[in-house]
């Protein structure tokens, strides 16, 4: 079975969220803490790309996990 590194957390297993001015480590629910998720399973993921008039905009894909180091502001939206 391939594993892909999750984008979520990068691999941490957990994810940081500011809030308040504090910092909290929260459990990445994408992954399960596991910092991998499966190469082979679909998932709905969302990353950033440039359009033609070389603006940011966000690009909808549903497939098997894409690597985070190629592609910009890679989520799995769960
Ligand atoms: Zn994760």
């Amino acid at each position: 079975m391939t594993k892909m590194i999750c984008p979520n957390c990068k691999g941490n297993g957990f994810t940081r969220n500011s809030f308040e001015a504090e910092n909290h480590e929260l459990q990445c629910k994408t992954c399960h803490s596991q910092g991998e998720v499966s190469g082979d399973e679909f998932f709905p993921q969302t990353y950033e790309d440039k359009n033609w008039l070389g603006k940011a905009s966000l690009t909808y894909y549903h497939g098997p996990c894409l690597d985070h180091t190629l592609f910009r502001k890679l989520r799995i939206i769960l």
